[in-house]
């Protein structure tokens, strides 16, 4: 029994508490969701219970493919617990399809599919609002060596052919999605985070509407819980739900 001692960190999403376990931290996924750098903010019911279950569905799926993950388990609904990580503070985002900033950036089309699949990376820092970043500027701001940040493109591509598939299984295109990674205690570079609708640009392969944060962005908050719950329900089989409790 992991149990969680002091608050360590409070992000926009989650907050992380350290355990009696020194290599363990335990990541409480709260109902807050924001956009625009925090400047709006509400309260969405069940989306820690959401996202912290649909995290914990795919990290399993990626460990059992060979992505060395972050998660030890999903504790309860809202709550994993998982590896302590030193992050490395960049937001590796891997496009199959351009849509968003890329278009609002460069000369592409909305829409228009990416194949082979377009891998950018952001710098993670509120300070800084998340500036694009490449490998001369990681590496001489110290954030990472060449052969890591190598093993971090090459890794975020294998997660999106396992995540692609994954998601077209249950009808639904992974468009884009951001992730980030880790160092644990022996240096080595472990997924971490989260994977969830808010991460992901998610959308039904049928009709093509979008089961993602990009509802919020939009400003149609009617729509976040039920499209997220979607996610859900088309993810999380019986099997996983009677080993969950859910
Ligand atoms: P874009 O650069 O087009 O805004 O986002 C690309 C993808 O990365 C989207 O799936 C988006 O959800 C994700 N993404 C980019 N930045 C962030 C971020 O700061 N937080 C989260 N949760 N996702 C992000």
């Amino acid at each position: 029994m992991t149990e969680k001692t002091n608050l360590m960190y409070t992000g926009k999403a989650k907050s992380v508490y350290e355990t009696d376990n020194d290599d363990y931290v335990i990541v409480e996924f709260r109902d807050d969701m924001t956009a625009g750098d925090g400047a709006r903010k509400e309260t969405m019911d069940k989306k820690g219970y959401y996202n912290s279950i649909i995290t914990a569905k795919i990290f399993e799926v990626l460990e059992s493919q060979g992505i060395d993950t972050q998660l030890i388990e999903l504790e309860k609904p809202g709550t994993l617990i998982v590896k302590k990580l030193d992050m490395i503070p960049l937001e590796v985002i891997v496009r199959n399809i351009a849509t968003g900033s890329l278009v609002r950036t460069f000369p592409i089309e909305d829409g228009t599919k990416l194949n082979p699949p377009i891998i950018q990376t952001d710098f993670k820092s509120d300070k800084f609002h998340d500036p694009a970043i490449n490998d001369s500027i990681s590496k001489a701001i110290g954030l990472a060596s060449q052969e890591e940040l190598d093993f971090i493109k090459e890794t975020a591509l294998k997660i999106n052919e396992i995540m692609k598939k994954m998601f077209l299984d249950v009808g639904i295109i992974l468009v884009d999605f951001k992730i980030e990674f880790g160092k644990d205690k022996e240096g080595k570079i472990i997924l971490g985070d989260e994977i969830s609708p808010d991460s992901c640009r998610l959308w039904d392969s049928k009709t093509m509407d979008m089961l993602d944060k990009e509802l919020f962005r939009k400003g149609q908050d009617d729509k976040v819980m039920s499209a997220y719950e979607e996610v859900f329900n088309r993810l999380i089989t019986d099997e996983d739900k009677a080993k969950w409790n859910l």
